[in-house]
């Protein structure tokens, strides 16, 4: 069972995450990263990583997150983001579900 990232990514996208996962399967969209669950092996290196706070165990997934699981899996097979993200390089793109959010307000 993978891990997911949640929107409290969205638009922070520092990459923290990225160098921390032993088989590149965190793969980094337009506004925020995307899990491959194919690949993730449920290691758990990512979330303590993340300043946001934004990775969970899929079982640990917030309620009102929940529905992000299919997503990026989705988005990631449409986009053909197999076989390990090993220059960290950006998709160009997010699911229409992210893609539509409104901007994260500046803190
Ligand atoms: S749990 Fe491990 S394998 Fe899965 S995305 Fe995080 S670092 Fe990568
Ligand atoms: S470390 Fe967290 S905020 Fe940074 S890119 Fe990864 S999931 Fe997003």
């Amino acid at each position: 069972m993978p891990f997911v990232v949640t929107t409290a990514c969205l638009d922070i996208l520092d990459r923290s995450c990225l160098d921390q996962c032993p088989v590149d399967c965190i793969y980094l969209g337009e506004r925020m990263t995307y899990i491959n669950p194919d690949e993730c092996i449920d290691c758990g290196a990512c979330e303590p990583s993340c300043p946001q706070n934004a990775i969970f165990h899929i079982d640990d997934l917030p309620a009102e997150e929940a529905h992000l699981a299919p997503v990026a899996e989705r988005f990631l097979r449409t986009m053909r983001a197999v076989g390990g993200n090993i220059d960290r390089g950006p998709l160009g793109a997010d699911p229409p579900e992210i893609a539509a959010l409104s901007p994260r307000a500046q803190d």
